[in-house]
């Protein structure tokens, strides 16, 4: 198996018991798969662990880009609870951007672990007031908003912002925070699990973010 088990919502080790998978902090959890390496292979291994959820990825992958991180939640793959991409490239303003997806039920926590925001689910910032940026996801637009991230600890430089997509949260986390502008209405996110044989294609590894 190329994915390694883990706690969605910390770093805590696991352990699978008859009750499940349980994480020292957060007691029974449905488990985080990660990729030990990343990899094709691997990434093959992540849509059969999340086939029911979609995998979103910027559509196109600019030159020079590559998908550098992915993970998944959910001790079932046909109930999975949340997926996670990261693509990692430059840009001619900021240099070395990450750009980072989730999709996740709510209440998975996944999303704010890797934003590293307060709240287990966004909060009273989703549709207040307008949208900062749209996205779109076949022919859907999705409009996102901002989360603050000034009150969280353990603070790195990224922006963040959060709608919903097929009753599920879209979160999108940018590094650096200043990398938000390359964010334009027109942006695509593709779900890999529908994608087929062209993700051969993909560049896969590179440096990407702790979390
Ligand atoms: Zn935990």
């Amino acid at each position: 198996m190329s994915l390694r088990v883990g706690c969605p919502r910390c770093a805590a080790p696991v352990a699978e018991t008859e009750a499940g998978w349980v994480c020292v902090e957060h007691g029974v959890i449905e488990p985080l798969w990660r990729p030990a390496e990343v990899t094709y292979e691997a990434f093959a291994d992540h849509l059969r662990r999340s086939a029911s959820m979609p995998t979103y990825l910027p559509w196109p992958l600019s030159p020079g880009w590559s998908v550098s991180d992915f993970a998944a939640v959910g001790a079932d793959p046909e109930r999975a609870r949340a997926t996670m991409t990261c693509t990692s490239g430059p840009s001619a303003l900021d240099g070395p951007v990450d750009v980072i997806a989730i999709a996740e039920e709510a209440g998975t926590g996944l999303g704010a672990r890797v934003a590293g925001t307060v709240h287990g689910d966004p909060g009273p910032d989703i549709g207040d007031g307008p949208p900062s940026v749209r996205v779109r996801i076949e022919r859907q637009v999705v409009p996102l908003w901002p989360i603050s991230t000034s009150a969280a600890c353990d603070e790195w430089d990224r922006s963040v912002v959060v709608g919903e997509a097929a009753g599920r949260w879209l979160w999108l986390v940018l590094r650096p925070a200043s990398a938000m502008l390359l964010l334009r209405d027109d942006w695509i996110l593709r779900d890999a699990s529908q994608s087929g044989p062209h993700l051969v294609e993909l560049p896969f590894g590179g440096p990407a973010p702790a979390w």
